[in-house]
Parts: structure tokens; C-alpha cells; sequence
């Protein structure tokens, strides 16, 4: 709080009113941040900084949110960063006159590439000084390489980054300085370091996300009350700002929409002026895992709740704005998206545009529309569907369908749609009504086609006897199980991005072993043995940790894989060896332990285990679970699939499996509720 208090000097005399704010300046912040691991100091920091930039150059507020979030655009757009180590590695080269070779000894040797970038930088003797960077020139400089697409897009990405490395650290250039000592200082501002961290897609800065948005909203709220001439805001004003603007981002997770709007309209008339709106996909409520039905009707004792099938299919998002409605469709729409009546996308999970995966469904999508129903914004999954038995099909066969370009006539595998949730019907948010409110309103805005869409099955009792036969006849239509959900109250209400506890799923298998399989990131393999000499034969599987952003192993694997999966698995993880582990992967450093190759994180794998136990060879959760430098480790684990439509760091956490064990290791107490960590 006292940081908060200060911060009206001037730091960076070079920044003047209206003109863009310094890329070092951001620098300074990041490597202030990157020193501390207090969770108010870096809010402080951060929200110190976003408010002199409310002061000089408020235009410069939305690129440098997304240099600080490290997303050069809403997730829906799909313009990513997450450059691979050897393109940026020929760039530092090519920019520094060093020699790949020096460049690879010096990353074995350090093992950040980042610091790499700053020490070649350091030791670079220029003949000009180049001109200083800017937050807006890097986020365009930035969005330039994640976009190049097509013919030499990666000697023109390596260009790309050339021209950003060159002008990193001006003020540094042509003083035939020491440089900056990286090895004394690693924290040491280093513009380098931190365009190539934010070219890996990593900065490990430990600033979460959330993180960023409260300091957005007290920036806003200070840099209102001083305009206004007004005290310094309270706590209160604070936290009225901050919910605003948290529930504003749920509905509307979009900075490019958000950041203009409350520096047009104040923070006050944002939840007026930015509202739920078709086209910008919502990060999707989540359930929790449970073990028993004994354990759901624990949960939700004397309340009323409802049990629908847990269709094994994917995720999807539908919106839809019909010409007539005087709803606006915030995103551009493709070819597969536009029909007579209107415009639609259908989104995943990740809010990634599935449109070309599904133009079988937005062809059809009109005609599934009552008279009156003019936009919405569906929750709903797709599933396999076997026209001829007229039954679901098991989620593989979705997953034999082609992502892109997908043109209707060729399509095999038919999908049908099954809608649980409606969040927008005709001009208005329903997220704040009721399960039981919108499931109505679902019902009375569309009509079913048999094999086309529908309806989730459900069935609403408390009965224990009930729940069970629901959940065998879920099991017989091929689902996974249960999704159970309260009906009335707040606690109903539609909760974006959460992984909630008035969300339920029992999964038929839970009903013995660990409760829910794990998604984990591959980081390295072993060599076969025996007849599977030409593939790899085994794996080290890691979790995520959000909030340090690293990768913590969690075990080894070498069961549930066919023949042909290990060769496929071979192809695609080969092309993504790298030379040594990542300074954010979190493994054991024992001679044992260490895989014969390592890979970047990109991989997701759906992974079941019969027990957790804790080890000294693992680190995941070892935080959590306290155990003298013990981590959480899965026992006898088996490989399920591949998870596509999740990226690495939407892994499980570290925290999750945390709860997992804890669960397990007091089995029959209750433990009351749990942390959320999805935010
Ligand atoms: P899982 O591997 O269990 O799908 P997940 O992390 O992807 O895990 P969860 O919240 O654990 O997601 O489970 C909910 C998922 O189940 C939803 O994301 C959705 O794809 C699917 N699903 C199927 N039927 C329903 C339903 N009736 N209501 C909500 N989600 C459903």
C-alpha cells in the first residue's frame, strides 16, 4: 500500500505526455515484478505502472495490457505467439553477428534464452544508436511475426524478430559499456530478455493474469478520482472497481473491446456499456470432479439440482445474430458463419474458432429456430452421431474429422448437437438468471431434429436410487456420466471460466480409482527397448502451475499405447526435441530421473491413474503438499489420448491434483469447499 501511495514521480524523464510510453519503462516493471514473489507487490507494481500510463499516454493502455497479459490479442482471434527456440535462436544470431554455434553453447550453458538475447546484446558493439523502443511499436512489431503466414513465413518471422532485437536496449548501444552482467543480475531490465520471453509465449514473471485485471481496475479507479480532483479512492472504491471490472471481462473477455469503452464511458457505466455480446466466445463454466453419489447429494443437500448426461463429444459455443435483429455481431464471420438469416461462429473450449471444422452445423443452424429467436449464444456439445442406429458415437470418431477447411459435402462423421445451456437469447445476458430460467427459455427458443440437435437428456431428483438409474441409462446412451448442476438461486447462475462447485460430473468411472483423468504435458521421452526400439517407449508427463508458470513432472508413462500410436506419437514429438529441459519445467535433477530427450511443452495427453502417492523423483503440487521437497506423483499411470483442444497450459494444475490427493488420503470426511484456481 505504501508503493500505491507514491508513484507520482516521474521515473522515465524521456516519457513525456502523449508520447508513447517507453518499452524500457515496461521493462523496469517487469524486472521489479520478476524480483518479488509477493502477490500484493506485484499487484502494486503493476497497477503503479498501468496508472502512469493512464496519466501520459492513456492510448498505450491496451498494448501495454497485452505485453503484460503476454497476448497480442483476445484468445478468439487466435493470433499467438509461442515462437520455437530455434528460429529465435538464428535471429540472435543474425542480429548480434554471433554465430549459431555460440549462441547454442551459450543457451547449454545458461539455459534461458532470454538472457542469452541479453548478454549477445551486451557484448554487440554498433556503429549508430538505434532508435528507442515503444510499448506500441513492439505489440505491432510483435503482432507482425505472430501473423506472417504462408511461403518463407519463417525467414520473414526471423526478420521479424532481427528488427525487434536490433533496437533492443538503445540506450545501452554505442557506449562500448560492459553491458549488462547477467550473471550478477538476473532481474536486470533488459528489453532483449523480455522480447524473447514474450516470443516463447512464457515471460515468468509470476503475474498471473488475474493478477493484471485488478491492477487494470485500481489504476482506473486512481487515475478517475485524481482527474476528478477528487481524494484517493478507498478500499471500497477499489473493490467496487475491481468487481466491475472482473465481471465485465467474464462476459466479454476481450481488452480491445473493454479498455476503450471505460476510457470513453469511466468505470462506473462500463457493466451498462459492455455486456455479454455475440461473437466474443466466453471462457466456459467448468464442473468439479466427484467420486460417489453419495458425495453429490452431500454437496448439494436439501437444494434442488438437476442430473444431465455428460455427453462424450466437444465443447462448443454457438453464436448467432439473425439480419433482422438489431444485435450487433462483434467479430468478423467466415464464409462457413453466414447463411440467409444471419451470421454464427461456433467456438471451442479454448475459444478458437471451429467454424471451418462445422459448417454442417451453421448450414443447419437456422432451421432449428423458433420464429422470435433472433440471436443467442448457445453452450452445447457436439457429438458423434451413427445415423443409422440412430445413437451417439463414441468421442473418437469426432476426432477423425478433419479441423479445417472442412466442406459439407465430404463430411462422414455427422454430428449432432446437444444443447445444455442457453447465455444470451434476443438482446439480453442470461448469465445472472437461473439454471432453471434459462433452461426454459432454451426449450421455447429452439426445436429439435432428431440427429441434428437436441436437448441434454436430464432428469431432476434428489433421490439417491434415481440418480443411480440416470446414471446407468447415461452409460447406456454411450455418455460419460453425469453433469449435475443446481437449479435455483445465485448458486445457479452461469459461472464463466470457473471450475464451480454447483457443477458436478460423476463419471462412471470414477465410481472407483482417483475420482477424474488428468490432462498432462508431455516434456520428454525415454528410447524403447526390446521391439519398440525405433519408437519412444516411454514418457515424463508434467502439470502446470499457473502462477509460476512452469511445468512440474508428475510421472512416467508407458502403458496404454498401441503399436501405431507410439509411432505416431514418435513423428509428431520428434519434430520438437529440444537440447535441454526449459528453465520453466520443474523436474528432478537426479542422474535417474532424466529422460533421454526433451520436448517443448505443446502436448497434451488425457492420462487415468489408480492412485496418487508423493515422491522425491516428481514435483508436481510440492507446494501444496509441503513434504520436504516432496511432489504428487500418479501410480501405474495409462495414456487415454490425445487432448487437442487443449493447449499446455490448460493442463491440470498442480493445485488440482493437490485436491485430488487430499481427497483421497481422507476419504469419507468432508472437507468442505475447495479452492477455485480456474479464473
Ligand atoms: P472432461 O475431461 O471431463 O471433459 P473438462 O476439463 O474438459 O473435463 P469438465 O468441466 O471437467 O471439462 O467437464 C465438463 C465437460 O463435459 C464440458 O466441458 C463439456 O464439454 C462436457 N459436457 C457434456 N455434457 C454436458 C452437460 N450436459 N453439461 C455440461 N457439460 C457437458
Amino acid at each position: 500500500s505504501t508503493l500505491l501511495k507514491s508513484g507520482t514521480k516521474d521515473p522515465y524523464p524521456d516519457w513525456k505526455v502523449g508520447e508513447p510510453v517507453p518499452y524500457a519503462a515496461l521493462c523496469t516493471t517487469f524486472s521489479k515484478i520478476e524480483m518479488t514473489t509477493k502477490r500484493l507487490e506485484i499487484l502494486a507494481h503493476c497497477s503503479l505502472f498501468l496508472r502512469q500510463v493512464l496519466r501520459l499516454t492513456p492510448n498505450d493502455l491496451l498494448p501495454t495490457i497485452q505485453l503484460m497479459i503476454n497476448k497480442l490479442a483476445a484468445d478468439y482471434t487466435g493470433i499467438e505467439l509461442g515462437i520455437g527456440e530455434s528460429l529465435i535462436m538464428k535471429a540472435i544470431g543474425e542480429s548480434t553477428g554471433r554465430s549459431l554455434q555460440v549462441i547454442k553453447a551459450d543457451q547449454n550453458e545458461i539455459g534461458d534464452l532470454g538472457l542469452v538475447a541479453a548478454k549477445s546484446r551486451s557484448t554487440q558493439r554498433t556503429m549508430f544508436k538505434p532508435k528507442a523502443l515503444t510499448v506500441r511499436g513492439v505489440h505491432e512489431g510483435l503482432m507482425a511475426i505472430a501473423t506472417i503466414e504462408g511461403q518463407g513465413s519463417q525467414g520473414r518471422k526471423v526478420a521479424g524478430i532481427m528488427k525487434l532485437l536490433s533496437s533492443a536496449d538503445a540506450h545501452l548501444a554505442g557506449k562500448g559499456n560492459k553491458g549488462i552482467d547477467i550473471t550478477e543480475d538476473k532481474g536486470g531490465p533488459s528489453e532483449a530478455k523480455y522480447i524473447v520471453r514474450t516470443l516463447e509465449g512464457k515471460l515468468r514473471l509470476g503475474l498471473a493474469e488475474k493478477t493484471v485485471l485488478v491492477a487494470v481496475a485500481q489504476a482506473i479507479v486512481f487515475h478517475e478520482a485524481s482527474q476528478k480532483g477528487k481524494k484517493p479512492p478507498s478500499t471500497d472504491d477499489l473493490a467496487k472497481g475491481e468487481s466491475t471490472l472482473k465481471f465485465v471481462y467474464s462476459e466479454l473477455p476481450s481488452y480491445e473491446v473493454i479498455i476503450p469503452a471505460v476510457l470513453e464511458h469511466g468505470i462506473d457505466n462500463l457493466r451498462e456499456k459492455c455486456k455479454l455480446q455475440p461473437g466474443v466466445p466466453l471462457k466456459p463454466m467448468l464442473a468439479k470432479p466427484t467420486k460417489s453419489i453419495t458425495e453429490v447429494l452431500d454437496r448439494f443437500e436439501g437444494k434442488d439440482f438437476t442430473c444431465e448426461y455428460k455427453y462424450d463429444g466437444e465443447r462448443a459455443q454457438i453464436h448467432f445474430v439473425a439480419h433482422d435483429s438489431p444485435d450487433q455481431y462483434a467479430t468478423e464471420v467466415s464464409s462457413a458463419g453466414k447463411s440467409e438469416k444471419g451470421v454464427s461462429n461456433i467456438f471451442s473450449r479454448n475459444s478458437e474458432d471451429l467454424s471451418k471444422k462445422y459448417p454442417d452445423i451453421l448450414a443447419k443452424l437456422p432451421t432449428w429456430l423458433k420464429d422470435g429467436t433472433k440471436s443467442f449464444v448457445l453452450d452445447c456439445e457436439t457429438v458423434a452421431w451413427d445415423t443409422e442406429q440412430k445413437k451417439v458415437l463414441p468421442f473418437q470418431q469426432l476426432m477423425t474429422r478433419k479441423r479445417k477447411d472442412v466442406k459439407a459435402e465430404d463430411i462422414k462423421v455427422k454430428v449432432c448437437v446437444f444443447a445444455f445451456d442457453l447465455l444470451y437469447l434476443n438482446g439480453e445476458a442470461l448469465v445472472t438468471k437461473t439454471l432453471r430460467e434459462r433452461r426454459e427459455l432454451l426449450r421455447n427458443s429452439f426445436i429439435p431434429v432428431e440427429g441434428e440437435f437436441t436437448f441434454a437428456s436430464y432428469g431432476d431428483t434428489n433421490e439417491l436410487d434415481q440418480i443411480q438409474i440416470l446414471l446407468d441409462e447415461s452409460v447406456k446412451a454411450s455418455c460419460e456420466g453425469l453433469m449435475v448442476k443446481m437449479l435455483d438461486g445465485t448458486e445457479s447462475h452461469y459461472e464463466p471460466s470457473r471450475r464451480s462447485q454447483n457443477w458436478l460430473k460423476v463419471k462412471k468411472d470414477y465410481l472407483q480409482g482417483v475420482g477424474d483423468s488428468l490432462d498432462l504435458v508431455v516434456l520428454g521421452a525415454y528410447f524403447g527397448k526390446g521391439k519398440r526400439t525405433s519408437v519412444y517407449g516411454a514418457f515424463l508427463l508434467a502439470c502446470y502451475n499457473p502462477s509460476s508458470q512452469t511445468y512440474e513432472t508428475v510421472c512416467n508413462i508407458g502403458t496404454g499405447f498401441s503399436e501405431a500410436v507410439l509411432e505416431e506419437l514418435h513423428t509428431q514429438l520428434s519434430e520438437n526435441v529440444i537440447e535441454r529441459p526449459k528453465p520453466f519445467y520443474a523436474h528432478s535433477t537426479g542422474n535417474k530421473d532424466q529422460p533421454d530427450v526433451w520436448f517443448e511443452a505443446k502436448f497434451v495427453w488425457e492420462v487415468k491413474t489408480a492412485d496418487l502417492t508423493l515422491s522425491p523423483r516428481y514435483r508436481a503440487a510440492a507446494e501444496h503438499v509441503g513434504g520436504g521437497g516432496k511432489g504428487i506423483s500418479l501410480r501405474f499411470p495409462r495414456f487415454i489420448k490425445l487432448r487437442e483442444d487443449k493447449k499446455p497450459d490448460q493442463a491440470t494444475t498442480g493445485r488440482q491434483i493437490a485436491e485430488m490427493y487430499q481427497k483421497q488420503e481422507s476419504v469419507g470426511k468432508n472437507k468442505g469447499p475447495s479452492v477455485d484456481d480456474d479464473f
